[in-house]
């Protein structure tokens, strides 16, 4: 809401991965008329006269407006393909994660601030080690700026329990304990 709208293919992709109500995503159809230029008329026409009430004729939506994107928008990456709240087994989408993403400061040993190498998005990342998932939580440029500069993290991940080291872990790492890990290892070597 009151954003520019500098990237039809971002609030395409917002849609298309489920972050965008289909009311919104429907009002956004008719008040972008740049989109007729976007699509072409026909792939325009198809949009503006789709019943967004009827849930048979929405229910293909997504999938044809991926088709599309892929087609014509090409991407450098797959996290703007990823939900803005997103848990992924680990080996599956992600499997690349270490190659594709910078940390750029760390919580935990299993929770980290990091950044896609290719679009710059900022996400929030939990490693669950014992039941081998991550989550992860797209972050805006407000929450960026909270936990670099003040270190305030969002509360998303704060009862997720195999995320936070268990007393005595510390002793591991030649740490006292958390505060003294972060200071150690929290923010990577410049
Ligand atoms: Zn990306």
């Amino acid at each position: 809401m009151g954003q520019p709208l500098s990237d039809p293919a971002e609030r395409l992709w917002k849609f298309v991965r489920g972050d965008t109500p289909t009311v919104e995503f429907e009002q956004w159809v008719y008040d972008t008329p740049t989109l007729e230029q976007l699509f072409g008329p026909d792939m325009y026409l198809e949009l503006i006269s789709l019943d967004y009430r009827d849930p048979m004729e929405t229910v293909r939506l997504p999938d044809r407006l991926r088709s599309w994107l892929d087609e014509h928008v090409p991407r450098d990456c797959e996290c703007i393909t990823w939900q803005d709240k997103e848990k992924n087994p680990e080996g599956y989408e992600t499997a690349n994660l270490g190659a594709d993403f910078t940390i750029l400061k760390s919580r935990t040993p299993w929770l980290d601030l990091i950044q896609c190498l290719h679009c710059g998005s900022h996400w929030y990342l939990a490693t669950d080690t014992v039941d081998a998932d991550y989550y992860l939580l797209r972050l805006t440029e407000e929450q960026v700026a909270a936990i670099l500069d003040r270190d305030e993290w969002p509360k998303q991940f704060d009862d997720l329990e195999h995320v936070w080291p268990p007393p005595g872990w510390f002793a591991h790492d030649d740490c006292r304990d958390l505060d003294d890990w972060q200071e150690k290892h929290g923010r990577p070597e410049e």
